[in-house]
């Protein structure tokens, strides 16, 4: 077997406990190469037409990458992908720390899961031995009371555990799933399709090794990050801060949602910046396997609320989507709500989304208290969001409507809820702003996963990065504010890229356009992994692969070009803060998504892959 892979696939079905072990041979690897590539062509293949993703029939693999387990920065996420609970269509998560690291080491290349247990259960993966095992005992635990529960049977060395909490088991449809229970797959709802099959966890022990071709280069490689972090900008702040080390610029360049995405900027953001509350609540950090980096920061608090550090701190997206999003300032609130939702098993973007929608509804007077089973709830009030969140896991009353997302919640709630609901494909937007990032806004729309901001790169290092995409043959369309037909061919050639990423499971903090590492790296790194004479022209079309599969996923659930729109408040203007003024203009969106279409080889009526498209990426098998 080529180097890097182990050249076995494991697949369980948990309807009749059937485990087999799959040699897909050497193209089928050089075709998809792994991670979320993976995750797409097993759907693709395995699902009929209209599946719910809550039905036993749907299918979900955790795939790490070909370089998962080398002792280089960022090469060892593990990339979830099944049909999501949240948006009907495909969805795909990734989360580091080590769970990809022990699945390769446990010999498996990936794992695909199908069908449904007709008990709790949880999965054993322990080298050659893959076993259900009775779950009865962790049932309605929480997501570290599990963990606790699961080592104490199996022991805390060489071991790592990817569980859904709570949330998943009550089919919560924007539950995730959590990794030793700091790292996160947080979108699309992944822990719900754990619990329709029963599933509360997968245990990996792995004391196998991984065999790359060449070790030297891969120590180069290592030693090449660890000398570039001091003056890299971004890849500094990380280290030193965290993602919360971004709260301050972002948010002086009007790009922190607030106050339900009416807003880009709060007065307090400095209060949500990590360089302003690390003094006071942090409890250092941890890191994914093998990365110099570090960025996850922990945090511990005593009061007013206290704060486990276990389960980890929040991310920028958690201090924008649970704090000033919900204009709540105070960081030991967000680090509380974080803890909770992290505790429970719930993405803390979809969460903040749904309780933003319900406040201001309550604040418009199209919802009272007697809708929230008399509670008194609103924006700036941590206490009634722990509340709410509670009521979300558990669906009690106001919880149980939301947990279904927000097709249902507005059909019970009323069609004059509508406005307030901000979501695309029932995907909440991330923090980042589509009205000051044009390429973002096009992303947001046409992402077959619905709005997610880490598909593409956005404009900001699109634009501080020119010789950089140079190198891709981008040689225009760098300017901020421009959505024109340039930024659309920068668009998709990023798309491509972070798409690849993706496939390879590496870390966009390390990887990602202008970060510690360059194109030529990543040729240098799967050659050093595999052998392989690979190039960026091969690679890219590995990224493009993967978008059009997760396209025609989609485009078998039913899903057009009517489904990549956005929400009309995005194209309000703001009201004030850094990015007064700026919306996203409708008609130059409607041009860009045309163009969009037409670059990719879609259709542009309804938005799918053409045929020619697909021949063009070898999945003639899809059409
Ligand atoms: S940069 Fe952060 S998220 Fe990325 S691999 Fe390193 S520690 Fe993990």
């Amino acid at each position: 077997m080529t180097k890097g892979f182990t050249g076995t696939i494991a697949r369980v079905n948990l309807t009749d406990g059937i485990v087999e072990r799959l040699e897909m041979g050497k193209d089928f690897y050089r075709t998809y190469m792994g991670g979320s590539g993976f995750g797409a062509y097993f759907l693709l293949k395995g699902l009929k037409r209209k599946t719910s993703a809550l039905a036993a029939e749907n299918i979900i693999t955790i795939a790490p990458g070909i370089t998962t387990g080398a002792a280089v920065s960022g090469v060892s996420r593990c990339c979830i992908t099944a049909l999501s609970p949240e948006t009907g269509g495909v969805g795909d998560s990734q989360l580091g720390g080590s769970i990809g690291p022990f699945i390769k080491r446990a010999g498996y290349d990936g794992i695909v899961i199908t069908g449904k247990a007709a008990s709790p259960c949880y999965l054993l993966v322990d080298g050659d031995t893959i076993e259900i095992k009775d779950g009865a005992h962790i049932v309605g635990k929480t997501v570290l009371e599990t963990h606790d529960a699961l080592t104490t049977v199996h022991g805390d060395k060489n071991i790592s555990i990817l569980q859904c909490g709570p949330a998943g088991e009550n089919l919560v449809r924007f539950s995730c799933l959590i990794g030793d229970f700091n790292n996160v797959a947080g979108r699309g709802g992944m822990g719900a399709v754990f619990g329709s099959k029963n599933m509360r966890a997968i245990v990996v022990k792995g004391k196998g090794t991984v065999e790359f071709e060449d070790n030297d280069t891969l120590k180069k490689l290592a030693k090449l990050a660890m000398n570039r972090v001091p003056g890299s900008g971004f890849p500094e702040i990380l280290q030193k801060l965290g993602t919360p080390g971004v709260v301050g610029p972002q948010a002086e360049g009007g790009n922190f949602a607030t106050h339900n995405f009416s807003r880009s900027w709060h007065e307090e953001y400095l209060q949500l910046h990590g360089g302003t509350y690390d003094k006071e609540i942090s409890a250092g950090k941890t890191t994914c396997f093998g990365c110099i980096v570090g960025c996850r920061k922990k945090v511990k608090a005593q009061s007013p609320w206290p704060v486990t550090d276990r389960l980890g701190g929040p991310e920028y997206e958690t201090l924008g989507l649970l704090g000033s999003n919900l204009d709540i300032t105070n960081a030991v609130a967000v680090a509380k709500a974080n803890e909770l939702c992290n505790n429970y098993g719930l993405d803390t973007i979809s969460t903040g989304g749904v309780a933003a929608y319900l406040f201001e509804c309550l604040e418009k007077g199209i919802l009272t208290s007697a809708d929230c089973d008399g509670k008194e709830l609103g924006f700036n009030d941590p206490e009634g969001l722990f509340w709410l969140i509670d009521k979300i896991v558990n669906r009690q009353g106001i919880g149980d409507i939301l947990a279904d997302g927000f097709a249902s919640a507005i059909e019970k709630l009323g069609e004059k809820t509508r406005p307030y609901a901000i979501h695309v494909k029932n995907k909440v937007p991330a923090v980042h702003m589509a009205q000051v990032k044009p390429s973002l806004a096009l992303m947001y729309a046409v992402s077959p996963i619905g709005a997610d901001h880490m598909q593409n790169e956005h404009d900001w290092l699109l634009t501080s990065e020119a010789e950089l995409s140079k190198s891709l043959g981008i040689l225009g369309g760098g300017e901020l504010d421009c959505a024109d037909l340039n930024k659309v061919r920068m668009t998709v050639y990023s798309q491509f890229f972070y798409s690849l990423l993706d496939t390879l499971s590496l870390c966009m903090f390390c990887w990602g356009c202008g970060s510690l590492f360059n194109y030529r790296d990543l040729e240098d790194l799967l050659q050093a992994a595999t052998g392989w004479e690979t190039t960026m022209f091969e690679l890219m079309k590995v990224g493009e692969r993967r978008v059009n599969m997760l396209r025609q996923i989609n485009m078998r659930q039913g899903f057009t070009a009517k489904d990549d729109v956005l929400p009309e408040r995005l194209f309000e203007k703001l009201p004030d803060g850094p990015a007064k003024g700026r919306c996203v203009d409708r008609e130059a969106f409607a041009k860009m998504r045309a163009h969009y279409y037409e670059l990719m080889g879609w259709d542009e009526t309804t938005g799918n892959p053409r045929d020619g498209k697909l021949r063009d990426l070898g999945l003639e098998w899809a059409i």
